[in-house]
């Protein structure tokens, strides 16, 4: 199995391509073909043995005890044995949660992975220097990779978050990590702003030289990765297999996916699990008010060229939508010329157009929509006081849209909605669905369990009174400098 970079290069080893990240040519490596996998009837559903069909094929130089192995350890920090999962809220409707493991949002399901499969990659491509993990996060990221890779020998983290960009919660989980290779750095701009900032660190040969006279070299946990993406296809195989093993499918039936996003990284993965076979039928791409995506899947044009909002769901509070590459690939007959064309129009005039037919055919397989904050809070409500679940902003985005997407539609196709994050990770906001929320967040957690009597989860509880660590904060100029001097170095 080789990788070839969107925008061109040689191809490269599975190892090769995750401990690189993203190419030396800029573009985002993608798998040469799509392992063909079958959804097992296999009444139960085990999530490590699906996650090894599903990721074994894009891996076949890794020893298949040792990825059982590491699928085995990774997911045993999820706080339940289903790892993600599926609960029925209508007779069309399930929500498939992907936030039980340590931090409490989907990024756990791929970066609770990604560490092992770094260290068997380095391992793999013979790499003897430290691998230098550069994060930028619109909130969820950020922690999930600090966990992930907190005393991975080998490894640093540095994550980049937009300072007021970010949920209290999640300022909260990044500020407190503990960990002897850890480092975490607020940025003056917004999530956009940071990603950019890590992309040109990424691109620049100097600062590459730089890490290098150190020992140091540079990786991604964003999902630019494809070490990211492919943990995140199993969730789309064991959610459809546990359909089938209550009977609410037969074996063969298309189901459509509602997934809230804004780097395309989750929804992506919904596609690649298409392409492996997975019988879907629409995915529904779900966004806030910065809805870019909403109107290319529309009109087939990209147009960064908008105000940027910040929402209460800020973890899909994107402009730039980075893993809509890798799509761009496969709808261009993978022709990277095409891609770089596309990437040169983003860059200089902050947008491109499809031509006709590649609309066309991305209108088989997907549905946009997007929805206001009033219309999230709405949302959380109408659903919290006709079924008694709880859901978070991300997850409410996704519910609204499918929503119209049924009204619009009348598409009664069996359809599960991913469920991004805990709702206490946003518990002011959440709270803000029922009544008047206060300035205290862990006020508004006891608050929001009185109301609504959902669990608060340990990690929540357990941020209170701990010592926050992390506190620089640096302007875009000087992410660069950043990453050459660590504070953890200067310190020491
Ligand atoms: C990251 C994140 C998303 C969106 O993920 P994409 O990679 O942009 O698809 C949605 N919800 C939550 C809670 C997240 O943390």
């Amino acid at each position: 199995m080789r990788f070839f970079s969107t925008r061109g290069g040689e191809p490269v080893s599975a190892a090769e391509a995750i401990v690189r990240g993203i190419s030396p040519s800029g573009g985002l490596y993608v798998p040469e073909s799509y392992p063909a996998v079958k959804p097992s009837r296999n009444g139960t559903v085990d999530y490590c043995q699906t996650a090894l069909r599903v990721m074994r094929g894009y891996l076949p130089e890794t020893n298949e005890d040792s990825l059982r192995e590491m699928i085995r350890s990774a997911y045993a920090s999820f706080d339940t044995a289903d790892v993600t999962p599926v609960t029925r809220l209508s007779e069309e409707e399930s929500v498939l949660e992907l936030w039980h493991g340590p931090t409490m949002a989907f990024k756990d399901v791929a970066l609770q992975m990604l560490p092992y499969l770094m260290r068997d990659s380095l391992r793999q491509t013979g790499e003897k220097k430290q691998v230098y993990i550069l994060v930028a996060t619109s909130g969820d990221t950020g922690k999930a990779a600090l966990e992930g890779f907190k005393n991975v020998e080998g490894t640093r983290v540095l994550v980049f978050y937009p300072e007021g960009g970010v949920s209290e919660a999640q300022r909260l989980q990044m500020v407190t990590q503990e960990g002897n290779n850890v480092d975490v750095c607020a940025v003056r701009g917004n999530f956009d702003d940071a990603q950019t900032g890590v992309k040109q660190i990424f691109a620049s040969g100097e600062i590459a030289g730089k890490l290098a006279e150190k020992g140091w070299r540079l990786s991604s946990a964003n999902s630019i990765n494809f070490g990211r993406l492919l943990p995140q296809i199993v969730y789309y195989y064991t959610s459809y297999e546990t359909l089938l093993s209550r009977g609410e499918i037969q074996p063969g039936e298309a189901v459509n996916y509602c997934v809230p996003t804004g780097n395309f990284g989750d929804i992506l993965a919904g596609e690649y699990a298409r392409r492996m076979g997975l019988p879907i039928h629409k995915l529904i791409c779900a966004s806030n008010r910065n809805n870019v995506l909403t109107d290319f899947f529309e009109r087939g044009v990209y147009d960064e060229n908008r105000p940027f909002y910040q929402s209460m769901s800020c973890s899909i509070d994107i402009l730039i939508s980075s893993n809509l590459e890798r799509l761009l690939f496969e709808l261009s007959g993978r022709r990277e010329q095409t891609v770089c064309e596309w990437m040169r129009a983003l860059k200089e005039k902050g947008m491109y157009a499809l031509p006709e037919t590649a609309l066309a055919q991305l209108k088989q397989i997907f549905a946009a929509g997007w929805c206001s904050e009033e219309d999230t809070l709405a949302t959380i409500r109408r659903v919290f006081e006709k079924t008694g679940y709880l859901m978070d902003p991300h997850t409410a985005v996704a519910q609204c849209v499918y929503e119209r997407y049924v009204l619009q539609t009348g598409d009664r196709t069996k359809t599960v909605l991913l469920s991004t994050a805990n709702p206490y990770k946003f518990a002011s906001d959440v709270l803000g669905a029922f009544e008047t929320a206060g300035l205290d967040d862990f006020a508004n957690v006891e608050r929001l369990l009185n109301r609504t009597g959902a669990a608060v989860p340990k990690g929540i509880s357990g941020l209170a009174g701990k010592p926050e660590l992390h506190l620089d904060v640096c302007d875009l100029a000087d992410m660069p400098n950043r990453v050459v001097k660590p504070i953890s170095e200067t310190e020491k």
